[in-house]
């Protein structure tokens, strides 16, 4: 990809940028922001791949507004291919990613969407399953990161009653066995600041964050929503909504706060705009294997089932 022509002082003010919006500037230094405006050291390869997916998660990325997606993707990265963004298509991508296979390039592997395993052509690319694509690539590549929650945990299409055999990507590589590392980013869709720092994280240390046992990192999967919620002193003194949009806890009307990690209440979307609590909705649950349940809203009875 091209990188386009500024300034050195705009390039740096860019990066700078990009550190200060996702809570790097823990670990990049002036000197990491200075290379990388310089390209001096190399940086990692990324290839983004879709199965079956709302392409939800990539939108959210292009949503991001605090960081200049293009700096990140030139100056800090090496976007190989993306079905979005790039323009290669049809039997340029297919060379594109022969000849990453056929090289030896070190690369990151994104992928978007749940594996149809049982149906596998449900997700192609060139003739070719999509689970063919990522047990290729997937055992070359360095890391691995699974964009949002239907390639972490499951998600829409792993829900009771889908028919696709819908594996998450650790579910395919273990069946796959392929040792390949997988950093986990639930959220339906993901929040662009998780999957930014974490490839900063990964290109400045080569590995990456410090995760739990399910292989999402710490720094935003530590706690619960509920431990950081804005109600939660109303939760404490029963002081709880009976609407939505009222004020007070949500919990009877089905929040699933207390059992969901994340750092919703200080990592909103659109630029912490909102996020559904602060909205008036009870949180759905939308990071947590649990999503989605059978019955989605506002049911006392149904948060007891779980
Ligand atoms: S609204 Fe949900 S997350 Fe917030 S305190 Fe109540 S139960 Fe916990
Ligand atoms: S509050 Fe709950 S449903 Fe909303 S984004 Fe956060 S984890 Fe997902």
């Amino acid at each position: 990809m091209m990188i386009p022509p500024i300034s050195r002082r705009e390039a740096l003010r860019k990066l700078y940028q990009i550190a200060v919006s996702v809570g790097a500037t823990s670990f990049l230094t002036f000197d990491d922001l200075l290379q990388a405006s310089q390209r001096t050291n190399p940086v990692p390869s990324v290839v983004w791949l879709h199965g079956s997916s709302c392409t939800g998660c990539t939108c959210s990325l292009l949503n991001i507004e605090e960081v200049p997606l293009v700096q990140l993707i030139t100056q800090f990265m090496d976007l190989t291919f993306h079905p979005d963004i790039s323009s290669a298509t049809g039997e340029q991508v297919v060379s594109i990613l022969t000849a990453l296979l056929e090289s030896d390039r070190k690369f990151i592997l994104l992928f978007e969407g749940g594996l149809p395993v049982d149906l596998p052509h449900a997700c192609l690319m060139a003739d070719r399953p999509m689970s063919e694509w990522v047990s290729r690539l997937g055992s070359k590549a360095e890391a691995s990161i699974a964009i949002g929650t239907c390639a972490a945990l499951g998600g829409i299409p792993k829900m009771a009653g889908t028919l696709t055999g819908s594996h998450t990507l650790s579910e395919f590589f273990k069946k796959e066995g392929i040792a390949t590392p997988v950093i986990n980013l639930p959220t339906c869709p993901i929040k662009p600041e998780h999957l930014v720092y974490t490839l900063l994280y990964y290109s400045k240390f080569k590995k990456p964050p410090e995760m739990d046992a399910m292989n999402r990192p710490k720094t935003f999967f530590g706690k619960t929503v509920h431990e950081r919620c804005i109600y939660y002193a109303d939760f404490q003194e029963d002081n709880f909504a009976k609407r939505i949009g009222e004020d007070g806890c949500l919990f009877k009307l089905g929040c699933q706060g207390p059992i969901t990690y994340n750092d919703c209440l200080i990592n909103g979307f659109n630029n912490n705009t909102n996020i559904c609590i602060r909205a008036g909705h009870p949180c759905i649950g939308c990071a947590s294997v649990q999503f989605p349940r059978k019955i989605m809203m506002h049911r006392f009875d149904d948060v007891r089932q779980i």
